[in-house]
This record gives structure tokens, sequence and C-alpha cells, in this order.
């Protein structure tokens, strides 16, 4: 089982101009809820992956 990269893959960046980290689901896992756990700014913006697979329905 190769889980890892995809656990580690970036999937929301921080917008503080002071920051700028993009996040994985590996590092939201360190923090209550989603913030980033850099600078603990709450507003981070999802980022599109290329080979975005749809997950569920709208
Ligand atoms: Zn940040």
């Amino acid at each position: 089982m190769n889980e890892e990269g995809e656990r580690d893959l970036k999937v929301y960046k921080c917008i503080n101009k002071e920051c700028k980290a993009e996040l994985s689901m590996n590092d939201l896992d360190n923090v209550q809820g989603i913030k980033c756990p850099f600078c603990g700014g709450r507003i981070l913006v999802k980022m599109r992956p290329k080979e975005a697979k749809r997950v569920g329905c709208e």
C-alpha cells in the first residue's frame, strides 16, 4: 500500500501573505479544524490539482 504520497498531497494553501504555506491533509491532522498550522490563519484556499478526482456528488 502506498497511500503516503496521497496523504502528503498539498490540498490547501494559506492566503496569509507572510506565510503562503501549502498544506497537505497530514498538516491539517495536526490542528483542530481547518487552519494553518504554521501561522494559525483560518483562511485557506483549496488548491485544484490537475488530476482532481470527483468525490461524492453535489
Ligand atoms: Zn499560514
